[in-house]
């Protein structure tokens, strides 16, 4: 028998897991294959992707999941309510923090598939991809993306979706714009069609590889600038930040990634070295 206090309790529940994520599903049968939007709360993209997904209903050749992941921060607009979602993998149940919770329980969710996640960031327009290790056969799913190079995470993976679910992560273009909105509807039935799971062909293309080096640091300030494009090298002796005027000059040539003056609120981005190219294997006749 359920006792009134049993169904408040569970109606409490589901609240609050409704609060925390929205998972749907296109087509019929277990996924092997998830799309994620909305780690972040302040990059809509993914989201907006997602619903166009939905209202599209395409037909499918295998389902797809379909996760929002933090709804909370995005009705807040915010990055994250407690802490960032996308450095807190693997998570826990009984985390102190709403994404500590929230981690474990997309962990939990996304068990057993490919997962293509959608980002969006201050620093570059242009969508890139992110790996944690280009050696992986995911590079070949990379190759087939409308991206213009692919980050090696390396050291930097630490608590990042793909250290607990087998991840491929983009990055649509600049947070809120429009045109990251577009890219990412582009970028997903890229990634659907490589997988197979919408019909079609892709287009494979040689894409530079950039992997993370260093912090860029930077101090307590009212002010930041960068004066450097990503993804171009900086020279040695060449200004590429400020922090209230105060200049940082590279010792060192470098590439920088993720650089924004306030895309992160104690560092300017990421030193990065040009390490390879990948490229698309031959269409098998
Ligand atoms: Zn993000």
């Amino acid at each position: 028998m359920v006792t009134l206090r049993d169904r408040t309790e569970r109606h409490l529940t589901e609240q609050a897991n409704d609060q925390s994520m929205r998972v749907e599903q296109l087509g019929s049968g277990t996924p092997e294959i998830a799309v994620v939007g909305g780690i972040h709360g302040d990059e809509p993209c993914g989201v907006h992707a997602i619903d166009r997904l939905l209202a599209e209903d395409p037909s499918l050749t295998e389902p797809v999941k379909l996760v929002v992941a933090n709804e909370l921060a995005l009705e807040k607009g915010v990055r994250y309510v407690d802490e960032d979602l996308n450095r807190a993998f693997p998570g826990d149940p009984d985390a102190d923090t709403h994404e500590g919770r929230l981690a474990h329980d997309l962990v939990t969710e996304l068990e057993g598939c490919l997962t293509f996640s959608m980002h969006s960031t201050q620093s570059h327009a242009e969508p890139f991809a992110l790996l944690d290790d280009v050696t992986d056969d995911r590079s070949e799913l990379v190759t087939q993306l409308p991206v213009s190079s692919v980050v090696e995470t390396s050291h930097f993976s630490e608590g990042r979706l793909f250290t607990a679910i087998r991840t491929l992560e983009v990055e649509c273009g600049l947070q809120g714009s429009e045109t990251a909105a577009q890219n990412a509807d582009r970028l997903t039935r890229a990634f659907l069609t490589a997988v197979g799971a919408l019909p079609g062909d892709t287009v494979a293309r040689e894409i530079p590889v950039f992997r993370l080096e260093d912090v860029i640091y930077k101090d307590r300030a009212d002010t930041y600038e960068v004066f450097v494009e990503n993804f171009t090298e900086v020279e040695a002796g060449e200004t590429f930040a400020a922090a209230d005027g105060e200049e940082q000059v590279a010792e060192t040539s470098f590439y920088p990634v993720l650089l924004s003056p306030y895309g992160y609120q104690e560092v300017f981005g990421y030193t990065a070295e040009k390490i390879d190219v990948l490229a698309g294997a031959p269409t098998p006749d």
